[in-house]
């Protein structure tokens, strides 16, 4: 067995679905991030206009000089379901908890387990420590998940894993595209993987079809300004008006352009899944979580990805939801609860933030009473905005 082998072996064992190996040449779509950033579709994330890590994606040698060959990794979590009754784990409950009340927000799918980037670096070590031990001596090596100044997705397809789609995604014909990347710069010599070089998307434009805000751009990147992956997560302000009634029930991620991909049909979860799906992550209760105090928050969200939003970001994505939820089933017998629980939000939140999204919500519901109390109430300039045009539109 070659080291190559070995370690695709050792990768599998450690529970790496794909794995393939490139060398650290510049990728070959950086000219296209550059020209994504010029056109300020990054929106919030200044980070990436940094030399250093624009330096760093341009030529992976900048983070590793020593680096011969870049070991690319994926590992699969479970596929998103396209609507509610086909939820993931009926064995929870979690199917009736769903029909007892429609005002549950949606959680993209990647983030119902433990945050993988606490759990895949131990594996990235692992694998390491294994390469070493091969060796008989220390590597030159550098680990990355999702985080790093790499463009992975281009590493990704030139070490075969599969082709980046219409929607951005990394696409494998087999494992479709929920999975998350990671890499190892590594300063030896492996044999390297033949390029995944089709463009299987053909003709398909589902992603771009059903894609609720329209920012799937024509070149396969996206306008991160206007993707809810980006609004509920990465953004820490408001969300723009407009954009808050194409939100649906996301509260943290969006899956649309992936739960339609025709790749992505007939997958199954991967092994172990069952653990994946806690009630109260994946589908949360929106009327409940409005309640959360900054201590429930840190308590529930320990340790998953949804923390990154801190509980000023998820509260104003749950009254944005809640708010979409409650033009969407007008009439349902819980509806006096949701909209108490929005009330007692924009009367007595302690976050403008959460407020304004509130009075949106409420404003969207058309609870124009609520709105003229909290008028009367509300001293935050930007909250009493939010409030008068919630009350006037
Ligand atoms: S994650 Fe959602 S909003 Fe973003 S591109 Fe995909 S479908 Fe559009
Ligand atoms: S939905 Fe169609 S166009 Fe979009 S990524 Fe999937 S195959 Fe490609």
């Amino acid at each position: 067995m070659t080291l190559t082998h070995a370690i695709q072996v050792e990768a599998h064992r450690l529970g790496f679905d794909l794995v393939g190996v490139t060398t650290p040449f510049p990728p070959p779509h950086y000219q296209k991030f550059e020209e994504w950033l010029s056109a300020g579709y990054h929106a919030g994330m200044a980070y990436l206009e940094k030399m250093s890590s624009r330096v760093r994606r341009a030529n992976p040698l900048e983070i590793l000089p020593d680096c011969r060959r870049i070991l690319v990794l994926g590992i699969r979590y479970p596929p998103s379901p396209g609507t509610m009754t086909e939820f993931y784990d009926p064995t929870s409950g979690l199917v009736e908890d769903v029909k007892s009340s429609p005002y549950r927000g949606r959680v993209a799918s990647y983030a119902w387990s433990e945050d993988y980037h606490q759990d895949i670096p131990t594996r990235l070590n692992d694998l390491v420590a294994f390469i070493e031990t091969e060796m008989g001596k220390t590597v030159p090596h550098a680990c990355y998940t999702d985080s790093g100044h790499i463009l992975e997705r281009d590493l990704a397809q030139r070490a075969g894993l599969g082709w980046i789609g219409k929607n951005t995604n990394l696409i494998n014909p087999q494992m479709g595209s929920y999975f998350l990347l990671a890499e190892i710069l590594l300063g030896i010599e492996l044999e390297i993987s033949a390029p995944f070089e089709q463009d299987r998307c053909g003709t398909c434009t589902r992603c771009l079809e059903a894609c609720p805000t329209g920012c799937i751009l024509p070149d396969r990147t996206l306008d991160a300004s206007r993707c809810i992956s980006y609004l509920t997560i990465e953004n820490k302000g408001n969300i723009p008006v407009e954009l808050r009634s194409k939100m649906g029930e996301w509260v943290f991620g969006c899956d649309i352009c992936q739960q339609v991909c025709p790749w992505n049909r007939r997958l199954t979860a991967p092994a172990g899944a069952e653990a994946y799906a806690p009630p109260g992550i994946a589908h949360p209760d929106l009327t409940q979580a409005l309640s959360l105090t900054p201590e429930d928050f840190s308590r529930q969200f320990r340790g998953s990805p949804v923390k990154r939003t801190k509980r000023t970001g998820y509260l104003r994505n749950v009254a944005v939801a809640l708010g979409n939820q409650l033009v969407a089933f007008p009439d349902h017998k819980q509806r006096p609860l949701a909209v108490a629980a929005l009330r007692e939000t924009l009367i007595h939140d302690s976050q403008p933030l959460i407020r304004a999204h509130a009075a949106w919500a409420l404003g969207r519901a058309g609870e124009v009473q609520i709105l003229q109390t909290a008028c009367r109430l509300e001293r935050d300039p930007s909250v009493l905005n939010e409030i008068q045009i919630a009350r006037d539109q």
